[in-house]
């Protein structure tokens, strides 16, 4: 028998060697609520659920993981589905390179429940979830054919789990694997507007973090943006309209930087004649985070909010749109909150990108009302609202405002949504009666 240790900390391809030794391609780990364990499909599989149930991080009762092995090139995909309260899992579809089983269980835990929390959040009637894809080293990542079977292995996945969850776009996935997964399965949004797709999010995650900013400034000081200065990290697909927008709206002076001259010069080019300084860095230069600002915006990459990091902060608000800012949730949201710097936590602000996409199904319309109002001033959902409201009760309770963000999602998760109720709960409890790891 093995030990959690001996599975856990295997890479994937070890594993998936253990799993065709022991005749298992699909396999699950689901709550069961009455009994309070994590219960695996497989008796060999028991030492993992184990580790899952251990887990006090992520875990937070996932109400199923629902695992394969691609029949060709041995790739292991999971959809985990933290929470369907408000609906099914909503979430994107990460292909990445995973050193253990660990990594890659800790990796999906972690961010399905981020999702049904920036959903909850969100004001969206959805749940949270997310796929997981472990790079094969052995395979060629870029081969345009290998990734059709595997994205259609991943859709054939999706469909199987019966609409408990509802993939998406996410890192390492891009738009024609999402026209892959579309070829297999009805459970995914984020596909190509040539198909009925909402297109790319990244304006709209742009006007999103504006109002995150606007939100901030007014709680503080009842101000605007006019005439203040922003400094943002990452001139990307969301840095560039960004300063656009900040521009409109009157900022002073913007300081910008990346690590691709490319996308300087894009900046540079978007913004004639304005008060904008960009810059090419190295990776892993953060100087930006120093910058003499009122706004630091960091739009890059994530984990860049630490202990080396956010002494240097001369910011009195970091509102950005990269996602995971903070590198450890507790610990920097607390360092920022103690030096006095009013973080607008990522997942509240930059939620546009599952906003956008998350609806698709039900048609769209132009400036649709439906996503302009979380832009609003007066819907209860707005980022604007919800920024106001997280850094309101920051101020009362005395707690940092990532936690306080956390709390009220986590509130809003246990909303049970107004048409359907707890339906994917009911619709995993079939799968486990159907044995879907058979089928
Ligand atoms: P992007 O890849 O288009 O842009 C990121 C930019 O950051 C790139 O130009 C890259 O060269 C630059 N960069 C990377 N490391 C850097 C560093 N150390 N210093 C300076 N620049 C660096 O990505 P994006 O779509 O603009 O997204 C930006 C961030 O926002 C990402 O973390 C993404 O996950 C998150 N996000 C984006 C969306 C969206 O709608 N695009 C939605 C939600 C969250």
């Amino acid at each position: 028998m093995s030990t959690a240790n001996d599975l856990i900390q295997l890479p994937p391809q070890e594993f998936i060697r253990f799993l065709r030794e022991n005749g298992i391609s699909r396999f699950y780990f689901v709550y069961d609520r009455k009994a309070k364990k994590v219960l695996p499909s497989h008796a060999s599989l028991q030492p993992i659920a184990d580790f899952i149930q251990g887990d006090r991080r992520d875990f937070m009762q996932h109400e199923g993981i629902f695992f394969q092995v691609t029949p060709k090139y041995d790739v292991l995909q999971a959809a985990f589905v933290h929470m369907t309260v408000r609906g099914a899992g909503a979430g994107g579809v990460r292909y990445w390179k995973y050193d253990t089983v660990e990594d890659y269980l800790r990796d999906g835990l972690r961010l399905s429940k981020g999702m049904t929390r920036k959903n909850a959040l969100a004001g969206l009637w959805w749940g949270g979830g997310k796929g997981v894809m472990a790079e094969n080293p052995a395979i060629a990542k870029s081969d345009a054919g290998i990734r059709q079977f595997i994205y259609h292995a991943y859709g054939g996945l999706v469909t199987s789990i019966r609409g408990c969850y509802v993939t998406a776009e996410d890192v390492g996935t891009n738009v024609s694997d999402m026209a892959n997964i579309f070829d297999t399965t009805r459970f995914t949004t984020c596909i190509p507007p040539e198909v009925g797709g909402s297109g790319n999010p990244s304006v709209p995650t742009a006007r999103g973090v504006i109002c995150g900013m606007e939100g901030a400034l007014d709680f503080l000081s009842g101000n605007t943006l006019a005439g203040k200065t922003v400094a943002v990290q990452g001139t990307g697909n969301v840095g560039v309209p960004l300063i656009k927008f900040l521009f409109e709206k009157g900022v002073s002076k913007i300081v910008a930087c990346d690590v691709n001259p490319e996308n300087v010069q894009r900046a540079k080019t978007a913004n004639p004649g304005k008060n904008l300084e960009v810059q090419i860095v190295d990776l892993g230069d953060q100087t930006i985070i120093a910058a003499a600002c009122d706004i630091l915006a960091p739009c890059a990459t994530g984990a860049i909010l630490n202990p080396e990091t956010i002494p240097d902060i001369r910011a009195k608000i970091v509102c950005g749109a990269a996602n995971n800012q903070l590198g450890d949730a507790q610990r920097d949201d607390a360092l920022l909150h103690e030096r006095g710097v009013v973080y607008v936590p990522d997942f509240l602000t930059n939620r546009m990108g599952i906003v956008n996409c998350a609806n698709e199904q039900y048609g769209y319309i132009s400036d649709d009302p439906a996503i302009e109002k979380h832009f609003s001033r007066d819907w209860e959902h707005s980022v604007f609202q919800t920024t106001q409201r997280v850094l309101r009760q920051s101020r009362q309770t005395g707690a940092p405002p990532a936690k306080v963000a956390m709390r009220l999602a986590d509130e809003l998760s246990l909303q049970p949504h107004p048409i359907l109720g707890h339906r994917g709960q009911q619709i995993i409890d079939s799968l486990v009666a159907n044995q879907w790891h058979e089928c």
